[in-house]
């Protein structure tokens, strides 16, 4: 189905389009403008301090919805059209609503300490999220206790000053996994590039390094990701973290993560480099534990794999080892995720983050794929028992766009132990300097918790050649933070 806008109601068209597509996830920004044949068309008019949105088919209005509005309160009136055009397109098509109502965002826990901050309480926050949200109470609850756990992690605005963390980017994998988007460079075939590149990283690492020092900003984390940082061999591991620890380091460096993710990539010898190299935490990730799944996602590792690898770390002495898994790959039902959870439970890892699967242009894998959003629906269900039971807490919390079933990705964490970065990534209030290919830098204004981007390219011999220009902007960016 297509809906278009009237002509004046265009200048809502991006409130519009994010909230339709909750129900119409194939609709086009060029159809919802008019480019093309749509039966109904929604009508937006303001007129005084009332709002009313219609739906018009057959020049008919067949369901229109009004509410009164402030009429200079912009995002109180974005928060009524989207409120309405939910109302309208939930009864044209007669299905039920997303569980997170009307919020369509990455991050709503952002919402939520905006409301912690103007000094709401859980009951108030409650009543706001799902009245002014429609978000359900499931939701709700887990918004509530992520953001209260995350309170003692968000910093003032004079600690924000002081203190960053850091991505760095290994664009490599041994292999494109079906499923992923991402740009990951084929270790096998740039293979001759990795060293030029690492050489280029070390520069960026080493420069704001310094310009941090100088600057008195202290890291507080590291996390180096990708790609799969241990597509490296043990020597460049070697060499990339003694950079990061001779220049990135300070004494109020509280974590540092590598992704040690496909399984397929650990060798002893890599994770005593690791060890060595002052990182206190890895991630090692399954994403299902049913071994048919592995080879339909294209993951050239088995499920002993995971198990002997985690062992390995376990005995090389990692305390904190995080696992990934996926909702909803495809082919899987119900018994197939209750096993990985029950292979999962033997393996006890500190940190767990659940994925609810996204295909976005670029994967192999395509929409016909995706399992059912009621069986996914069914994982999520278990998958929240499983955490109750076995004592995990959830702790950081985003969405994306496509997500099967309307749901969430959720890292948990055995008590005392969430992922720092983790958190100040999500919740925006700590500057991340992003370094390597495609790595993004937030600098965030403490005064308000504004945001500035900074993308490094996504080109690996674009990164090489330009890293002259890339250093000295994030080195002038820096110098000029006050
Ligand atoms: S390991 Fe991760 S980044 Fe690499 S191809 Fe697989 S999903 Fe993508």
């Amino acid at each position: 189905m297509i809906i278009s806008l009237t002509e004046k109601s265009k200048k809502y068209a991006k409130v519009v389009f994010d909230v339709s597509r909750i129900f119409l996830p194939k609709l086009t920004w060029h159809q919802l403008m008019g480019e093309g044949l749509s039966h109904y068309s929604l009508d937006i008019e303001i007129s005084g301090e009332n709002l009313r949105v219609s739906l018009i088919a057959d020049n008919r209005t067949q369901d229109s919805y009004s509410a009164a509005i402030k009429i200079n309160e912009t995002n109180e009136i974005k928060r009524t059209i989207k409120l309405a055009v939910y109302h309208i397109l939930k009864n044209l098509l007669q299905v039920s609503g997303s569980p997170w109502g009307i919020l369509t965002g990455i991050r709503p826990t952002k919402i939520v300490h905006r409301l912690w901050d103007q000094g709401y309480q859980g009951l108030e926050i409650e009543r706001i999220l799902r009245e002014n949200y429609l978000v359900d109470v499931t939701k709700i609850k887990n918004l509530l206790e992520i953001t209260t756990l995350q309170r003692q992690f968000l910093l003032s605005p004079e600690d924000s000053s002081k203190t960053a963390s850091i991505y760095i980017s290994i664009p490599f994998c041994p292999t494109r996994c079906y499923y992923c988007s991402f740009p990951a460079f084929s270790i096998g075939r740039w293979e001759k590039e990795v060293d030029n590149y690492l050489q280029a990283l070390k520069m960026e690492i080493f420069k704001v390094g310094e310009a941090l020092k100088e600057k008195g900003i202290d890291v507080e984390t590291i996390y180096v990701g990708g790609g799969t940082p241990t597509s490296l061999d043990s020597q460049q591991l070697t060499v990339l973290l003694d950079a990061i620890n001779s220049s990135l380091r300070t004494n109020k460096t509280r974590e540092f993560t590598v992704e040690a993710g496909r399984p397929d990539t650990i060798t002893e010898d890599k994770l005593w480099a690791l060890k060595y190299g002052a990182v206190d935490r890895i991630s090692i990730n399954p994403q299902t534990m049913w071994a048919p799944t592995l080879i339909n996602i294209g993951r050239a590792h088995t499920t002993e794999d995971v198990i002997n690898k985690v062992e390995m770390a376990r005995k090389i002495g990692f305390k904190v080892i995080n696992m990934d898994l996926i909702l909803g790959l495809p082919g899987e039902n119900i018994e197939h995720f209750a096993y990985t959870l029950e292979e999962i439970k033997n393996l006890r890892p500190e940190n767990v983050t659940f994925h609810a699967l996204s295909i976005k242009r670029g994967a192999q894998l395509q929409d016909k794929d995706l399992t059912q959003d009621e069986i996914v629906t069914k994982m999520n269900d278990l998958k929240e028992i499983w955490c109750k039971n076995e004592g995990y807490i959830p702790y950081y919390l985003y969405r994306q766009k496509q997500i099967t079933a309307n749901l969430e990705n959720i890292g948990y964490s055995l008590p005392g132990l969430p992922s720092i970065y983790n958190i100040q990534m999500m919740e925006e209030r700590q500057t991340i300097w992003g370094l390597g290919v495609g790595a993004c830098t937030k600098v965030v204004n403490p005064l308000d918790w504004t945001l500035e981007s900074i993308y490094n390219p996504k080109d690996i011999l674009l990164y090489n050649q330009r890293i002259a220009e890339i250093i000295q902007a994030k080195v002038d960016k820096i110098s000029g933070l006050s």
